[in-house]
């Protein structure tokens, strides 16, 4: 039965709460740096411009990955409240409760989430 018992959701939201707050410190910390970077005495050279420039990009997709991040959260604790959290979403199996422990968003069971994960690689692979 894939279903969470109250402890293990209890247990679930606790580990929810400590990724969210992960995610914070990181965005915080990424923050704090772009601006130390970009802030007092700003850029002086060409070269100094490209790593400013890589810096920024860099940035943005951290801030994206962190986004992404904080959704993944919200979403899984609308699974726990509505009780599909610990259920795949793709073979309606258990994704096991100590997996959800360590991945509290995680949506897949490991068979689906290796399948994913290498079909996913694939499909971002540029084709030339
Ligand atoms: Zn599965």
């Amino acid at each position: 039965m894939p279903r969470l018992n109250a402890k293990q959701t209890a247990a679930v939201t606790l580990a929810l709460d400590e990724f969210e707050a992960t995610v914070r410190a990181a965005m915080r910390a990424a923050l704090l740096e772009s601006r130390q970077g970009g802030g007092e005495g700003g850029v002086h050279d060409l070269g100094e411009e490209a790593i400013a420039d890589e810096l920024a990009a860099v940035n943005s997709s951290l801030a994206e990955r962190h986004g992404q991040e904080l959704l993944q959260a919200v979403q899984a604790r609308l699974r726990l409240v509505e009780g599909s959290a610990g259920i795949c979403t793709e073979c309606d199996g258990a994704i096991g409760y100590p997996r959800l422990l360590a991945n509290p968003v995680a949506l897949r069971c490991v068979s689906c989430e290796t399948r994913h994960e290498y079909t996913h690689a694939h499909a971002a692979m540029p084709r030339l």
